[in-house]
């Protein structure tokens, strides 16, 4: 036999990586192997491989998009209620994919133009802003569904363990973090691919207080839009919902496909 025909059945490398860093774990298409080559619990046949499309890029215009939910609006209920997702995912986060477009847009204007200082400056932080916002709601989205398993599995359960001592642990770390947020923000975990330590996070507003490298994983919006017209002032009540609704398998897929695509290649 020879490597060509074996090869065709590989995915190819710099494909994986496209498709890891976008969200799309590797390991949906190769299998799934923890870091020191471990099997994990195989995946749910629900697990079906997203696109560029559903994490908010279109690669036919190369603009971002506005993701379609991966749900009906109503099925976070009663965690979560119809009308405050309607108006998250169709107004707010979509004003996140207009504002991330424009400051791209700007930024190539004024590239051609030569354009001063100030604008750049501008820009850069309309890029920030929006693009983190576009980002993260990505993650939010996707990291909830209506079949939360309420508890993680596989490779995500063993990392939580080795690096925050237990669930219970990672979950009080979690949900002190969301609520403490100073202002609109965020409470995310993520991975620090270096090290392949998992971390919580906040964030104020969408872009501060990140420590560059790190890629966010699962995150919770407690921006008052993400929770005001059902829990009106009680953040924690609405931090305490969303761990009922957590779509681990999301996670978890998000997570091998990081580890493989930033593990040392040959
Ligand atoms: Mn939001």
């Amino acid at each position: 036999m020879s490597s060509s025909t074996t090869t065709t059945t590989r995915t190819d490398p710099s494909r994986r990586e496209m498709l890891a860093a976008l969200g799309i774990g590797a390991a949906a298409l190769a299998g799934v192997r923890g870091a020191a080559g471990q099997t994990t619990m195989p995946q749910p046949a629900s697990a079906s491989p997203m696109t560029p499309q559903d994490l908010g890029w279109d690669p036919q215009t190369d603009r971002y998009i506005l993701p379609p939910l991966p749900y009906p609006y109503d099925a976070l209920e009663p965690y979560i209620d119809t009308q405050t997702m309607q108006l998250h995912h169709d107004k707010h986060h979509a004003g996140y994919v207009r504002g991330l477009n424009a400051s791209l847009d700007a930024l190539d204007e004024m590239r051609t133009a030569r354009r001063g200082v100030g604008e750049t400056k501008h820009w850069s932080r309309q890029l920030a802003f929006n693009g983190s916002g576009h980002f993260l709601h990505v993650i939010f989205w996707n990291c909830m569904g209506p079949n939360g398993a309420g508890m993680p599995r596989g490779l995500i359960a063993e990392r939580i363990d080795r690096d925050f001592g237990s669930f219970k642990q990672f979950r009080q770390h979690f949900e002190t973090a969301a609520r403490s947020v100073e202002g609109s923000g965020w409470a995310i975990l993520v991975l620090e691919p270096t090290s392949q330590r998992l971390m919580v996070m906040q964030a104020e507003k969408h872009q501060n207080l990140t420590a560059w490298g790190v890629v966010p994983l699962l995150a919770i919006d407690v921006w008052e839009h993400a929770y005001y017209l059902k829990y009106q002032n009680r953040r924690t009540e609405y931090v305490s919902a969303f761990m009922n609704i957590i779509n681990w398998d999301f996670v978890q897929r998000k997570l091998s496909g990081l580890i493989e695509a930033f593990s040392p290649k040959r």
